[in-house]
C-alpha cells in the first residue's frame, strides 16, 4: 500500500518521497487512517518501527489543514512528551523532515542544557512542542508555555516514563491540558499501572499493536564469549584489536560500568566515549555524533541513554554485561544489521548471568553462537544449551508478555500484526524489513573458534 492512499497532503507525501519512504511500516498503515480521522488510539510498538511517523504525518496533516493564532503569534497545538533527551531531539528532527513542506513549526525543549534558546523559540510561536517532562513542567511554572491550545497530545513510550518515575510530572502536565482534544499514547509493554492511565486518558481508542519485538534483525550474527567479569575488559581489548570492528556500541548494566570500561580503553589507546544518565547533555550529543562522525569507534553505553538512537552503519554491538530483562537484548542488537546490513552482536557472559542468557535464548528461539578457545575463557564448565518451549512461549510468565495481550484483548477494537518490521530512514528507496523468524527452536550450541589477530 502506497503513502498516497492515506489521503495526506501533497507536502507531506513530498517530503515522505523525499525521505526515500515507499511503503509504510505495518504500526503507520495501521496508525495512521485513524488519527487521520481524530480519534485517539492506544499503540503498542517500539522505537524502530516507524512509530514517529505513524502519528507525525497525520499530525501534521491536521494541522496544517488550517493555521491557528492568537494575537498573531503561533500557539501550541500538538505536544509531544517523550521521556528522553535522544528521544525527543530525534522527533522533533523528524517533525522537521516530514513538514519541511508545510510551514508548521515545531521546537523541542528537554532539560541538561541552558533554557534561554528554548524561551526563545517559545516566545516566536509554535506549532508543535516536543517535550521531555522535567523541563516542561520548569517552563510551564515559569509561565513559558501554555498547554491550553492543544488539540492533540501523544504520550510516547510511557512505560518508559512509568520506568524513570515520571509519572506523577505525567499527571501534573496532563492536567493542563484541555479536556476536548485527541490522544496518542505508545507504550511498548502495558502493565497495570499504563493500562489505569490510558483509561483516564483515553476515549474510545483505537488499539493498535505491532507484535513484540521478539524476533532480530535477520543479518546479525550473535557471537557469545564465556567469560568471568574480571577478564571482560581484557577480551574486549583483544577483540578490538581486530579491524575487522569498524565500529562498536558497547553495552554495560551501570554508569559507574560504562565508566569503567571508557577508562579501560582509553588507556589501551582505543577512540572511546561513554554516555549515561550522569552525562550533561552537551556531553552526550558530543560524544554521539563523534560516534556517528566516526572520530571515535567505540561508544559504551547504558541501555536508557542509549534507547532509541538511529546509529546508521553500526558494525558491532557488544553485550559487556548482559541485560536484565531478555526484550534489552533485541533492542541492543537493534542498532546493528539495520536496513538489510549485515551486523554482529558478541555477548560477554560470566557465570552468575548463565540465567539471563538462557531467558535471551528462549526470547529467540535461537542458541548464541558460542566463540570456543578465545585466551579468556571462563574456566566454569561450558552451560548447557538452553531448552526451548514450544513456541516462544518464554519459562517464566513475564509482564512483558503477559500484561500486551491481557491488556490488548480486553475490550476495544484492536488492529494487530504479528510480523514486527524494523527499518531504517537510509534503507535507499523501499523499507526493507530486516527481522524474521527465530531460528532453531532445539540442539547443541553451535561453535565458532575464536578468531584473534594473531590468526588473521
Ligand atoms: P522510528 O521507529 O520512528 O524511530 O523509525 C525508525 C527509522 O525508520 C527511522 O530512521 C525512520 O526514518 C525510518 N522510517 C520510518 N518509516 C519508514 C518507512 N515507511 N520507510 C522507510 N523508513 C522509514
Amino acid at each position: 500500500m502506497p503513502f498516497q492512499q492515506f489521503g495526506l497532503s501533497p507536502e507531506i507525501l513530498r517530503a515522505v518521497q523525499e525521505m526515500h519512504y515507499t511503503t509504510p511500516t505495518p504500526v503507520q498503515e495501521k496508525a495512521i487512517p485513524h488519527v487521520l480521522q481524530g480519534k485517539d488510539l492506544l499503540g503498542s510498538a517500539q522505537t524502530g518501527t516507524g512509530k514517529t511517523a505513524a502519528f507525525a504525518l497525520p499530525i501534521l496533516h491536521r494541522l496544517a489543514a488550517e493555521t491557528r493564532t492568537v494575537r498573531g503569534r503561533r500557539v501550541v497545538r500538538s505536544l509531544v512528551l517523550t521521556p528522553t533527551r535522544e528521544l525527543a531531539m530525534q522527533i522533533g528532527e523528524s517533525f522537521g523532515d516530514y513538514g519541511r513542506h508545510t510551514g508548521m513549526r515545531h521546537t523541542v525543549i528537554y532539560g541538561g542544557v541552558s533554557q534561554r534558546p528554548q524561551e526563545q523559540a517559545l516566545l516566536k510561536g509554535v506549532d508543535i512542542l516536543v517535550a521531555t517532562p522535567g523541563r516542561l513542567l520548569d517552563l510551564m511554572g515559569q509561565k513559558l508555555v501554555n498547554l491550553s491550545t492543544v488539540e492533540i497530545f501523544v504520550l510516547d513510550e510511557a512505560d518508559r516514563m512509568l520506568d524513570m518515575g515520571f509519572i506523577v510530572d505525567i499527571r501534573r502536565i496532563i492536567e493542563k491540558l484541555p479536556a476536548k482534544r485527541q490522544t496518542l499514547m505508545f507504550s511498548a509493554t502495558m502493565p497495570s499501572e499504563i493500562v489505569r492511565l490510558s483509561a483516564s486518558l483515553l476515549r474510545d481508542p483505537v488499539r493498535v499493536q505491532v507484535a513484540a519485538d521478539a524476533a532480530p534483525a535477520d543479518d546479525v550474527d550473535h557471537h557469545l564469549y564465556y567469560v568471568e567479569k574480571a577478564s571482560k575488559a581484557d577480551l574486549l581489548k583483544t577483540l578490538l584489536a581486530d579491524d575487522e570492528i569498524k565500529n562498536a556500541l558497547v553495552f554495560t548494566r551501570t554508569r559507574h560500568g560504562a565508566d569503567r570500561v571508557e577508562r579501560t580503553l582509553s588507556r589501551a589507546g582505543i577512540r572511546v566515549e561513554a554516555i549515561h544518565g550522569d552525562k550533561s547533555q552537551g556531553e552526550r550529543e558530543r560524544a554521539l555524533s563523534a560516534f556517528k562522525k566516526g572520530t571515535i569507534r567505540v561508544l559504551v553505553a547504558t541501555d536508557i541513554a542509549a534507547r532509541g538512537l538511529d546509529i546508521v552503519d553500526l558494525s558491532h554491538v557488544v553485550n559487556y554485561d548482559l541485560p536484565n530483562e531478555p526484550e534489552a537484548y533485541i533492542h541492543r542488537i537493534g542498532r546493528t544489521g539495520r536496513a538489510g546490513a549485515s551486523g554482529t552482536a558478541i555477548s560477554f557472559c560470566g557465570f552468575e548471568e548463565r540465567p539471563l542468557l538462557a531467558d535471551i535464548e528462549r526470547l529467540m528461539s535461537k542458541h548464541l553462537t558460542v566463540v570456543s578457545g578465545h585466551p579468556f575463557a571462563s574456566p566454569a564448565k561450558p552451560a548447557a544449551p538452553t531448552v526451548f518451549h514450544t513456541g516462544r512461549t518464554p519459562s517464566k510468565p513475564r509482564p512483558f508478555m503477559i500484561s500486551v495481550d491481557a491488556a490488548f484483548l480486553s475490550a476495544g477494537r484492536t488492529v494487530s500484526s504479528s510480523s514486527p518490521t524494523r527499518v531504517s530512514r537510509h534503507a535507499g528507496n523501499e523499507a526493507r524489513p530486516t527481522s524474521g523468524p527465530g531460528g532453531r527452536k532445539s540442539g547443541h550450541r553451535d561453535q565458532f573458534p575464536f578468531r584473534g589477530r594473531s590468526q588473521r
